[in-house]
């Protein structure tokens, strides 16, 4: 499922047992539009690196065929390319999966700060790499949510990625958990994870469109990242599927605060 359809048949009676339905074409239509971007977006993102890698080949054949300079970083960049196009369709797929196990609800006990644990430790060498000081926060006891664990390790993995890629400068990382009694977005007590960097933070007016499919503040830099652009639209799909709400909070200059906010369902009381 690339987009939903909301196609919603109006069933009017004519006569005597015979019904016809009466589309909402407008909607049908918009819909429509969204899979057709959706297709150009992806062929884009694919032609784009392949017609790159195309051109390297004929240089290759051709005037560097006796460049061995030339030939080493040629071959260089194309693994890199050839490494983007494998992870964005590896993350269409993941996108696509969650996107139709949306409507399931989750139904594993998760601890979450140990989940929370196991994703720091495994971000650990990436940080180090990057000269990030990881600090965490309120990640002790044992507290159960229902969950999926896999796609929480997923939402919790993408956001320390995104701030050790674009929010590094400042050479810090946070990530500290907390509990909210009153959630007044979930109408009840939550959970909250904060993921901070003290990076360049990001322009309000990008906010709003940060987790649509394909969005990036600066593609360029995005791609020179390895970014596919997909990464925030899977963590949003996942987050909608806990039934939980993402907090973007961030300033040019200022560093960036990501709050994934999930819903204290204690599973002994479920
Ligand atoms: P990508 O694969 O390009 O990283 P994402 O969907 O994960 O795609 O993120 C979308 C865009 O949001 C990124 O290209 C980047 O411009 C911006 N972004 C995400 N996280 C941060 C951050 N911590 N600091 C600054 N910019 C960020």
């Amino acid at each position: 499922v690339v987009a939903e359809i909301t196609v919603a048949p109006l069933p009017v009676a004519i006569g005597k047992g015979a019904t016809i339905a009466v589309l909402d074409l407008s909607i049908a239509e918009e819909a429509e539009q969204m899979r057709r971007d959706f297709v150009a977006n992806v062929s884009h993102e694919l032609k784009t690196p392949l017609t790159a890698m195309i051109g390297f080949i004929e240089t290759l054949r051709g005037p560097a065929r006796h460049d061995e300079k030339a030939r080493d970083r040629f071959l260089d960049i194309m693994e890199r390319e050839a490494a983007r196009m494998n992870r964005l369709v590896s993350e269409l797929l993941s996108l696509t999966r969650v996107q139709s196990e949306e409507r399931r609800r989750p139904t594993t006990e998760v601890d979450l700060p140990k989940l929370l644990r196991g994703v720091v430790a495994t971000m650990a060498p990436t940080a180090e790499a990057a000269q990030v000081v990881i600090e965490v926060e309120g990640i002790s006891d044992s507290q159960r949510l229902l969950g999926d664990p896999d796609q929480l390790v997923q939402v919790f993995q993408n956001l320390i990625e995104n701030a050790l890629k674009y929010g590094s400068s400042g050479g810090y990382l946070g990530v500290r958990m907390r509990r909210i009694d009153y959630e007044p977005l979930l109408r009840g007590p939550a959970w909250a994870v904060d993921i901070l960097d003290r990076g360049d933070g990001i322009d309000g007016m990008h906010l709003p469109r940060l987790t649509e499919r394909f969005y990036r503040v600066d593609t360029h830099r995005a791609r020179a990242q390895g970014g596919t652009g997909l990464g925030l639209a899977i963590v949003k799909h996942i987050i909608n599927r806990h039934r939980g709400r993402l907090r973007i909070d961030s300033a040019k200059g200022k560093g960036s605060t990501f709050t994934v906010i999930l819903p204290e369902s204690v599973a002994s009381q479920v």
